[in-house]
């Protein structure tokens, strides 16, 4: 119960302290409005700390939050606009290289772009970078949950994303089914052995003893889910 306490202090951790933090680091990451900022206000019981939103894709840096001195969460963007599919990065990369080549070579180049594709395809350049860097690099990682809508089990934006994160990083993820309070229980019990086994076929650093079921609307799952945190944080 004293463990669980802490997680109710979450503070915003500051620039400096995240650059310096030796505390166990968690991070959450799912498919945007899959329910994980909702999770994040269940979880340490403080509504409103993480923006809940009905528009897909408005967590969009990594937010850090320190649970009183046990560890930190981090708080990831959702990624089912940034991980698009391969020939979408290719399409990316390549107009982001002739948008350029155009802009140093031809003058009145903003004139003819359309300025608003190229923001779009910038803005989520830098987040898949910062994404990458984040899992590839950051020692203090410790475990990386994953949140699953329980409704639909693994999306093809999931899969990319975890294919991706096995390459970028050797961190184990716990699979979380969400809004489980939307399923039926046998529905429920379909996906989560689906899920199972295409992790267990798929991807090495998945955990697959085991995947955590929640709903932010009942709670249930919560208390679990917290432990799941604290055990991670303590190897
Ligand atoms: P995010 O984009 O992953 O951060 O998703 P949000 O937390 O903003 O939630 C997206 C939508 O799903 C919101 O309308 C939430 O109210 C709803 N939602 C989140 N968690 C649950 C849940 O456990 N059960 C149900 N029924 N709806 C949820």
């Amino acid at each position: 119960a004293v463990e669980i306490q802490n997680l109710r202090d979450r503070k915003r951790a500051k620039e400096h302290e995240i650059k310096d933090s030796t505390l166990p680091e968690i991070a959450i990451v799912g498919r945007s409005n899959v329910g994980k900022s909702t999770m994040l206000n269940t979880l340490t019981e403080s509504p409103n700390t993480a923006r809940v939103s009905s528009k897909p894709g408005l967590t969009r840096q990594l937010n850090f939050y320190r649970c009183g001195d046990k560890f930190a969460v981090v708080d990831m963007p959702g990624y089912g606009f940034a991980f698009a599919k391969e020939e979408d990065k290719v399409a990316w990369k390549e107009l982001v290289c002739s948008a350029f080549c155009s802009s140093i070579s031809q003058f009145g180049f903003w004139d003819r772009v359309n300025k608003k594709s190229l923001l779009i395809i910038i803005f989520f350049a830098h987040r898949l970078v910062q994404i990458e860097d984040y899992l590839g690099t950051r020692k203090s990682l410790r475990r990386i949950y994953v949140m699953i809508d329980a409704r639909h089990g693994l999306k093809v934006a999931d899969k990319e994303f975890l294919t991706m994160m096995g390459a970028t990083c050797s961190k184990k993820f716990q699979v979380v089914l969400t809004k489980c309070d939307l399923v039926s229980p046998p529905d429920l019990a379909r996906t989560y052995m689906v899920v199972q086994e295409e992790l267990k076929k798929s991807f090495k650093n998945a955990m697959t003893d085991r995947i955590l079921m929640v709903s932010s609307y009942t709670g249930a799952g919560m208390n679990t889910l917290r432990k799941d945190m604290l055990s991670a944080c303590k190897q």
